[in-house]
């Protein structure tokens, strides 16, 4: 085997996995969930351990191999069990199908690597992506190769003096780039998610955040009205909460802010939007609610919050707020002046002694 063979079954497999990475982002991207990720890359690392054995690399003449154990090597530690047990199955099937001499060794081979990927996925476990990891992996992708073994003497000889060094740096080097390429794209993800989170969730309470707020509100109101169904916007104030801040300090504070977020998206539960406003303020937005409803809801919550009792330093403190709501009825209602009113509500609370809920009033 000469040298070549080497960069052109590297470049073979780094290929194959270059083509396979924009499907697999797309399905990254559109998963749900860790399961079904996991399915995706099983699924789309089987496709390339099936493609390398249809392209295979000639060793010397007459020697063939190529690069399935890149992929069988991975396949549990990023889909888990079922893509180990789904690549070998296809993997198998296709060296049955392929026949030759070779098969039981080649079946032997596929087995050593997806039980010896399998292990290695269980003892790095959430490691996967050092250089020193990836260099473990690509080293047992090369012990696959004692399944030979079971081939007559002269054979193995022939294939050792062909180039076994060679084909255990391609193995090595297809699986260091293979699996560098595969968690580089698992890490843009989730850099990519944790970026989305920042920029739309409340740090503190875990509500949606102003910016986000801003962007989806004016969508649910149009969205209701488009249905000839009002939208009521709610603005709830914390009151007094500087004297908490004051009293107990900013920390007590902060918890009870999240104690008021966790009060309000219980009461609020689905298809209602509940965002941190500003400060100590919040903002609902209830689709598809006539005047009335909003009345009961907003009450409902004024009540929910009062009754809650917080743990300030073993000391039982309650906390009221006082609540404007705004019911828009009309497309023509700007949403600035639909905030203009709620506002305007919301002070009236305030000036009413607080504690309160009061609605606009028809302009
Ligand atoms: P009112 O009943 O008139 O609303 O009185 P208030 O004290 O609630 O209103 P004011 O606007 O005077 O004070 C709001 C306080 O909320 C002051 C500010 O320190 C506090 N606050 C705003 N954001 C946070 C926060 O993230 N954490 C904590 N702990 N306090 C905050
Ligand atoms: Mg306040
Ligand atoms: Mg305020």
């Amino acid at each position: 085997m000469n040298p070549s063979v080497v960069t052109t079954s590297v470049l073979l497999s780094l290929g194959i996995i270059t083509l396979a990475s924009l499907p697999y982002e797309i399905l990254l991207r559109r998963c749900p969930s860790e399961r079904y990720r996991k399915l995706a890359a099983g699924i789309i690392l089987t496709c390339c351990a099936v493609a390398s054995m249809a392209i295979p690399v000639q060793a010397a003449p007459g020697v063939m191999f190529d690069l399935r154990h890149v992929f069988l090597i991975l396949a549990a530690s990023h889909g888990g069990l079922f893509a180990a047990l789904l690549m070998a199955a296809a993997t198998g099937l296709y060296r049955l199908y392929l026949g030759g001499a070779g098969v039981e060794a080649g079946l032997l081979g596929i087995a050593i690597s997806a039980t010896l990927g399998y292990v290695l996925a269980r003892v790095f476990s959430g490691e996967k992506t050092s250089f020193g990891v990836l260099l473990v992996f690509g080293v047992a992708a090369s012990l696959s190769t004692s399944s030979l073994l079971v081939l007559p003497f002269e054979t193995v000889g022939a294939l050792v003096q062909s180039g076994g060094v060679l084909l255990f740096a391609a193995n090595l080097v297809g699986v260091v780039m293979t699996g560098h390429v595969l968690n580089r794209q698992q890490i843009l993800l989730a850099r990519e998610q944790a970026l989305t989170e920042d920029a739309t969730v409340d740090a503190l309470t875990g509500l949606v955040n102003r910016r986000a707020f801003d962007r989806l509100a004016p969508d649910l109101i149009r969205a209701s009205l488009a249905k000839n169904m009002p939208c009521a916007l709610m603005l709830i104030d914390a009151d007094h909460f500087k004297r908490i801040n004051d009293t107990f300090g900013h920390a007590a504070g902060d918890l009870v802010l999240r104690s008021i977020a966790e009060t309000l998206s219980n009461v609020a539960r689905e298809r209602r939007l509940v965002a941190r406003f500003g400060g100590e303020e919040f903002a609902i937005v209830l689709p598809e609610t006539s005047a009335t409803d909003a009345e009961a809801f907003a009450d409902e919550v004024r009540r929910a919050v009062a009754s809650v009792r917080h743990d300030v330093r073993g000391l039982p403190l309650r906390v009221t707020v006082s609540v404007g709501v705004h019911t828009v009825t009309s497309p023509s209602e700007t949403i600035m002046s639909a905030f203009q009113k709620a506002d305007a509500a919301l002070y009236r609370a305030k000036a009413g002694g607080r504690n309160q809920v009061q609605f606009a009033r028809a302009a």
